[in-house]
């Protein structure tokens, strides 16, 4: 008859509904304040850094390592103007797959052994919609992004160099689960037609179910939160769960991955319903409904088939 701190979990999980920063509410029946997520620098602020070039080296003033820098953490790593990879962050298990997306060694780019299967998947299931898709960009390497970053410095100057490139180790292409994605047939991706063209609107329904989400909406409002413009074709693999609950969360990624590298609750977005969770999903964490006398069961029953959460490592603040 632990009748008291049931209630006090009911009336806890009762003060949900909060707006965060970032949109979206913590998932019904997650016991709040949990952990206190710090706030994330904002993009303004970290844009109006400077950008250091020497000889040797490229760097964002009070730039640091991102949180989850491991290569075991690739799903939530928060990368932005702030946030970094190190100069030898090298993903484990690269594939080479074609810009068609046939993973052969004849390809021609690289990915992470399971964006790639993903990506090769989704290629074939757009097939069957007419949307015939096409790699334009995957792993970038430190050293490729300092001489792409060193190129766009050169053709336009800084500030849209800035706008547009990544300065190394702030790439998510270093990750090696990220691509560029284009249209093989239709509107080129470069054109600004293209975030509306099918094959974006395609990627805009579909590729969460294979595991991808896109880091950088379009819309103010996401711009301002994202720290990078808009661009439909870039694509993150982060696994097929934790892309589900980005989407539902209807927070633009940076956000979202920033509160789950700090261990905050999950978040429900307005329009989650909407979406198809993947097969197997099971909510991340217990609903308040079984009664605390019944068996505590530690660990919340996730069954991740492929495991999006890299906490293997231990890393992340385990909540109190
Ligand atoms: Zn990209």
């Amino acid at each position: 008859m632990r009748v008291v701190p049931l209630l006090a979990l009911i009336l806890g999980a009762s003060v949900l509904g909060a707006a965060l920063p970032g949109g979206g509410v913590v998932a019904a029946g997650v016991a709040p304040h949990t952990v206190v997520v710090p706030p994330i620098t904002a993009c303004s602020e970290i844009n109006k850094r400077k950008i250091i070039i020497t000889r040797t080296s490229i760097g964002i003033q009070g730039a640091v390592t991102t949180k989850n820098w491991r290569t075991s953490q690739w799903a939530t790593s928060v990368l932005d103007p702030m946030y970094r990879l190190s100069s030898s962050y090298k993903p484990t298990n690269l594939v080479a797959i074609t810009w068609r997306g046939v993973i052969s060694p004849k390809g021609g780019y690289l990915l992470k052994r399971e964006a790639a299967q993903a990506l090769s998947a989704m290629f074939i299931e757009a097939k069957v919609s007419n949307i015939s898709l096409k790699i334009l960009s995957a792993y970038r390497s430190y050293a490729t992004q300092r001489a792409t970053f060193a190129k766009w410095v050169a053709q336009s100057g800084l500030q849209q160099a800035r706008k547009y490139s990544a300065v190394p180790g702030h790439s998510e292409h270093q990750l090696g689960t990220t691509v560029d994605l284009g249209s093989l047939t239709g509107v080129a991706w470069s054109n600004p037609k293209f975030p509306t063209s099918p094959t974006a609107l395609w990627l805009e329904s579909n590729a969460y179910k294979f595991g991808f989400v896109r880091s950088y909406p379009a819309g103010s409002a996401n711009i301002a939160l994202s720290c990078y413009g808009a661009e439909a074709w870039h694509w993150r693999y982060v696994g097929k769960d934790l892309a589900y609950e980005i989407v539902c969360s209807a927070q633009v990624p940076r956000i979202f991955l920033w509160n789950r590298q700090n261990g905050g609750d999950r978040v429900i977005g307005p329009a989650c319903d909407s979406f198809t969770p993947p097969d197997g999903y099971v909510l991340p964490s217990p609903s308040v409904s079984p009664p605390a006398s019944e068996t505590p069961s530690e660990t919340p029953s996730e069954s991740p088939t492929e495991s999006p959460t890299p906490s293997p490592t231990g890393s992340e603040p385990t909540p109190p």
